[in-house]
């Protein structure tokens, strides 16, 4: 076989898009480019395998093996060295077929006498479509050239938009794009909705991948590369005093901007036959695909830098913004790789469900998510490669699942679903002005959680009683610099006056370790929740923590002002933080400021050792306030964050429950008033469970009041006690079987 020039694959390319501009059916457009391509790379047998669906390949068009099998022969993902293609998406080259690890002998194609193979997967970025192959009888290896060019004929052909459909002959086969599919992550907010996808950062459709005039297209290369060069340069002064982290993810930015490697590799694509923007898509699926077969977390970062950039590169090249005039459809769900909170802010309430690939529990994004009460569903791996903007979607928050363009069946069993938490939610509605007093006559006050103002209509109707933990770090986390005092008490201010008088209780920035700043200089901790966090930070660097302090002093104005400190580990801890809070009223009170009616100073209850603090520490509390989240991963050294182990143990196992026993207790020592703010109060049987070891005020999201009144109100916590009790003497390692028998044998 002869060496492959420039032009010849110039011509090649040219062959296939004028193939691919004739009018005709689809599939005989397809036999006729493997017919063009076995004769340009003079080899007997040209193939093409497309997804039927995504473990399996089908054989859609081929020129030198048996034209009957066209439509009959399927492989498994990683079956033979066609399915290896696929799954590996990187290039096999064999002069000898059959001895190669995995080589499948298909009769019905005739491949056998076939000895050299070449096989490239067919992909667009991040989407595999398929895979070419030529094959030959003489026994030898492709050249590099050869490898090359298959390339890039395989990136035009990802291009050709109709290809997906040259899968769809023959019963029951679902084009690619048109086919439900099922992406099972996990639960970033609970909640359910049905909707419209959104995507957040739409894909850039590359429309022309053949150039003609390799000069032109070099030239345009070099204009976009040097305009994405200097975006960078300014990106990276206007960041000087940013974080290392962010720095660093600048540095490998610029690093890549002006890497030769990338830019050579682009050229050659552009020499072979490929426009500038297929050249930067060509190299950016090359380039993802091998990395994600790293295992190496470092490596896969840098993997979504250089995914960034090729983007950047590709909206300079095509002109296309983030804009592609798509109107937001009815119903929104945002499908996004990640997403900042700042961005999910501005969508606001309008989403009807949030589904990212990324994300943690703990990220700000879930944190706004919570906020805003939108359902969250995070690790949904390669759904913004699936989903196409208005594809009908259903996210389950609850499961961790998501349903994209689902069968009739499902959408109607999700339907029904929806339909019976909608009735809930209007029973217990009607429970709103009620208490949550059990048959026994104790009444659990409950209250909710907030962290934006927006959270705040919702207190009207949920039927809090008032505001039990509001998280203050949401206003710092979605700035790119420190709030001023001044804006900050005007928001504190316009919280309470929107809680109309109910108590609110401000919890002091809780940030560090994960929840770090964009303006703050990060620490390199190990174990960040166990780092330099929450009250730590704020003792040791008090600058901010007083400005919060002072702020919410003046937001008060005369009103009765609630402040706890999050994650206290030990008395003095609290007790720095409460002279705090009154040098800074001394302070006000000299500066000649109204001084809040009265000040109420409690702790957050996180880590086991403060159960066991000295009777000072709870006298010296206004309140305790459980922090159920943080104690529970701290009591059985489980990683709240973690997906592996963070369900592993039940938050109604005997041992934890003692512990809030024992909380209660102290508190009750000393008078202290105890409520529970994690997000188990929002789970009605946990809520029980919490209530019948003497909790007397909980505080949840909205949502959950309902639920947890209900329930409350139908039985007896003190009989709820006396079941826990019976289980815990008889050795039960978690009090739930126990408790769910005896709530189902009063048919609740
Ligand atoms: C908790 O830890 O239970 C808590 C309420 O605080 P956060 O979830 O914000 O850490
Ligand atoms: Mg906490």
């Amino acid at each position: 076989m002869p060496e492959r020039s420039e032009s010849e694959s110039r011509k090649l390319l040219r062959r296939l898009r004028d193939t691919l501009a004739e009018p005709g059916a689809g599939q005989a457009r397809l036999d006729r480019i493997t017919h063009i391509i076995a004769d340009s790379m003079c080899t007997e047998v040209c193939s093409i395998y497309l997804f039927r669906d995504p473990e399996t390949l089908e054989l859609c068009a081929t020129e030198g093996l048996n034209p009957d099998s066209v439509h009959q022969t399927r492989l498994r993902l990683g079956e033979g060295l066609v399915g290896r293609v696929a799954k590996s998406a990187v290039p096999v080259n064999t002069g000898n077929a059959p001895s190669e690890r995995g080589f499948r002998y298909m009769p019905e194609t005739g491949e056998e006498i076939y000895s050299s193979f070449l096989g490239v997967p067919i992909q667009r970025v991040g989407e595999r479509l398929g895979v070419l192959v030529v094959q030959s009888k003489q026994a030898r290896q492709f050249s590099d050239d050869e490898l090359y060019a298959l390339e890039v004929v395989a990136m035009v052909l990802a291009e050709m938009t109709e290809l997906g459909a040259f899968v769809g002959d023959g019963e029951g086969i679902q084009p690619l794009h048109q086919n439900p599919v099922v992406f099972r992550g996990a639960t970033g907010q609970e909640g359910t909705a049905e909707g419209r996808v959104w995507l957040h950062e739409p894909r850039v459709v590359v429309t022309n991948p053949v150039g003609d005039d390799p000069v032109a297209e070099t030239r345009r290369l070099h204009e976009a590369m040097e305009e994405l060069r200097q975006t960078v340069d300014a990106m990276m002064s206007a960041a000087e005093d940013t974080t290392a982290e962010h720095m660093q993810v600048l540095e490998t930015y610029r690093m890549f901007a002006n890497s030769r490697g990338w830019r050579r590799r682009m050229e050659e694509d552009i020499a072979l036959g490929l426009s500038a923007e297929a050249a930067v898509e060509k190299e950016q699926s090359t380039a993802r695909a091998r990395l994600e077969q790293a295992s190496d977390p470092y490596l896969r970062d840098r993997l979504h830098d250089l995914d960034d950039l090729s983007n950047r590169l590709l909206r300079l090249l095509t002109g296309q913004g983030r804009d592609t005039g798509a109107e937001l459809p009815e119903n929104p769900v945002l499908v996004a790789r990640n997403i900042g909170p700042a961005e999910l802010l501005e969508y606001g309430r309008k989403l009807k469900g949030v589904v990212l690939e990324e994300g943690s529990v703990g990220s700000h994004a879930a944190i706004v998510a919570r906020a805003l009460a939108i359902p969250l569903v995070i690790h949904a791996e390669r759904i913004t490669t699936e989903a196409l903007n208005g594809d009908t979607i259903l996210v389950d928050g609850d499961q961790g699942v998501v349903h994209l363009r689902p069968e009739d069946t499902v959408a109607a069993a999700f339907r029904d679903k929806i339909a019976m938490q909608t009735d809930a939610q209007k029973r217990y509605a009607d429970l709103r002005d009620k208490p949550a007093t059990s048959h026994c006559g104790t009444t659990v006050g409950l209250h909710m959680n907030a962290g934006l103002m927006a959270d705040l209509p919702s207190l009207a109707g949920s039927g809090a009683e008032g505001v039990g933990l509001f998280r203050t770090e949401l206003q710092f986390l979605i700035r790119n610099k420190v709030p001023r005092r001044g804006e900050l008490a005007a928001l504190y201010a316009r919280v309470m006056d929107a809680a109309g008088g109910k108590r609110v209780v401000f919890r002091t920035l809780d940030i560090g370790s994960d929840k770090v700043l964009p303006y703050m200089k990060p620490q390199d901790e190990p174990n960040p929740a166990m780092g330099w966090r929450a009250i730590r930070v704020g003792l040791d660097k008090p600058g901010v923590m007083r400005m919060q302090l002072q702020a919410l002093i003046r937001a008060a104005n005369g009103r009765p002002l609630s402040v706890m400190f999050p994650f206290v580990a030990q008395m003095e801890e609290y007790r720095a933080g409460r002279a705090a809070v009154l040098d800074e009223i001394e302070r006000e009170r000299r500066l000649g400021h109204v001084l809040p009616e009265t000040v109420e100073i409690g702790a957050m209850l996180e880590t086991p050792s403060l159960a066991f603090a000295p009777r000072a520490f709870f006298e010296m509390c206004d309140f305790v306030s459980i922090g159920g989240n943080d104690l529970k991963q701290f009591f059985f050294a489980a990683d709240r964050e973690n997906e592996r182990v963070r369900r592993r143990y039940d938050t109604l196992n005997v041992s934890f429950l003692s512990l809030i026993e024992t909380i209660v207790e102290r508190c009750a020592e000393t008078g202290t008033p105890v409520s529970f703010c994690g997000e188990d109060a929002g789970r009605p049987v946990e809520a029980l469970a919490f209530a019948a070891m003497g909790v007397r005020a909980l505080s949840m999201r909205p949502a959950s009041i309902g639920p947890v009144k209900h329930l409350i109100r139908r039985v007896s916590i003190s009989e709820a006690r006396q079941v826990i009790d019976v289980a815990r003497a008889e050795g039960a390692q978690s009090v739930r079987p126990a408790l769910m028998d005896w709530l189902a044998r009063q048919d609740l």
